[in-house]
């Protein structure tokens, strides 16, 4: 009956839809399935900031319209968690938007800074939820492949010309989804240098920020100088405090894109509830040791997946942050085929690298999101496959 909007038709199709009625499926067949296809965290909130959140719901003040912009004592909170995280100098007031998780914000950011038809530089594969935000904002894609043989970064002196000199935003996300491949402090300083160059505005997501493994801590892009003249970082409080239901998330840096951010935000949503961001702020300013647990947990499912997958055959690397290992499918096979085979025989959920861009294409993407004893299972599964020699 009604004519949607060329907007809408534009959105890209959700490739994982097909794989989640699969699942479904094979499920109410009753099978036990394994699933490491989805980045959702199964690990609880830290008990003292779902305390704070409920206490906090008990203060009426809460219940009415917060500061369209935030509550000041979370923009606060997000300044000296900056500081002494990673020793940057935020200014809560001009510095800082908070966010209905990082998710808004990313999709949001196109339509503070591209015109129909304007050009973004895209990491292929990546986060599909940049692409729906240029979908919505009508504007280009250039991609930026991101090769095993460049450690998941992607080279900029590969890239055409004429697309660094046309594009306005360019995507980054370190530790990254779904390589699970870190950055480091060289490669943000070339990232700055380029942008400058070129005047292109760097929107870095940090989503995995708190998760480097290996006694490796993740680097912020807003460690490197000059960093806040040409960009912003995108945090999210959904995976360092499993809090991805709350929709937390905010943004640092560049003073006119943070307001840019907090104008759209004005228009569209107000603000997060109250008693939210109050225990925002408990997450970021309290007791920090479940963070380091959870790293932990991660690096343990890590280093179980990865051992029992080499044992059986499977030759993969350690992933060095996220809780992701993105793994090469076997010789003979596309990505989906060999994802197929392993829910259908195995009944062991990944999600097929190519759901995440052409340059995916040879990988599968498992989740640490199961317990140990769960992932040596499903490596034991694959191993009865036979797929591998040993
Ligand atoms: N960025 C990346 C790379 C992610 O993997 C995710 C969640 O899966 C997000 C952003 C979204 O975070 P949020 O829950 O804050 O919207």
């Amino acid at each position: 009956r009604f004519a949607f909007s060329d907007t809408l038709n534009r959105l890209p199709q959700q490739f994982f839809a097909n794989l989640v009625q699969k699942v479904q499926k094979l499920k109410d067949e009753g099978h036990d399935m394994i699933n490491l296809g989805q980045g959702n965290p199964d690990l609880p909130t830290p008990e003292h900031i779902v305390e704070e959140l409920k206490m906090a719901s008990d203060n009426p003040e809460y219940h009415k319209y917060s500061p369209f912009t935030g509550q000041v004592f979370l923009k606060e909170a997000i300044a000296s968690f900056y500081k002494s995280e990673y020793g940057v100098d935020i200014d809560p007031e001009t510095e800082v938007a908070v966010l209905f998780g990082a998710k808004t914000g990313l999709v949001e950011i196109s339509q503070c800074l591209l015109n129909p038809g304007d050009l973004a530089l895209l990491p292929d594969p990546g986060y599909p939820d940049y692409m729906s935000g240029i979908a919505l904002a009508n504007a280009r894609t250039a991609w930026m492949p991101l090769m095993e043989e460049n450690a998941f970064l992607p080279d900029y002196q590969k890239l055409d010309e004429k697309d660094l000199e046309a594009a306005k935003l360019l995507f980054l996300n370190y530790p990254n989804n779904p390589t699970s491949a870190t950055a480091n402090q060289a490669f943000f300083d070339e990232t700055v240098d380029i942008a400058k160059k070129h005047n292109i505005c760097v929107v870095h997501d940090f989503a995995y920020g708190a998760i480097g493994f290996d006694g490796e801590k993740p680097q912020s892009f807003l460690q490197s100088e000059g960093a806040k003249d040409i960009g912003i970082e995108m945090y999210t409080l959904s995976k360092t405090y499993n809090m991805a239901g709350w929709r937390v998330g905010f943004a640092v840096g560049n003073r006119s894109v943070i307001e840019s951010l907090n104008l759209i935000q004005d228009h569209m949503y107000v603000s997060l509830f109250g008693a939210i961001q109050q225990a925002a702020e408990k997450a970021l300013l309290g007791d920090q040791s479940a963070v380091d647990q959870l790293v932990n947990t991660y690096e343990n499912r890590r280093n179980v997946l990865v051992e029992k997958l080499n044992e059986i055959g499977w030759k993969v690397q350690a992933p060095k942050g996220t809780f992701f290992a993105w793994l090469p499918v076997p010789e003979g096979y596309t990505s989906e085929e060999f994802a197929d085979i392993l829910l259908e025989k195995a009944h062991v959920v990944v999600a097929p690298g190519n759901g995440f861009g052409e340059a995916g294409e040879g990988f599968v993407r498992a989740g640490l999101l199961a317990s140990e004893d769960r992932l040596s299972e499903a490596a034991e599964r694959i191993g009865k496959l036979g797929l591998f020699t040993k």
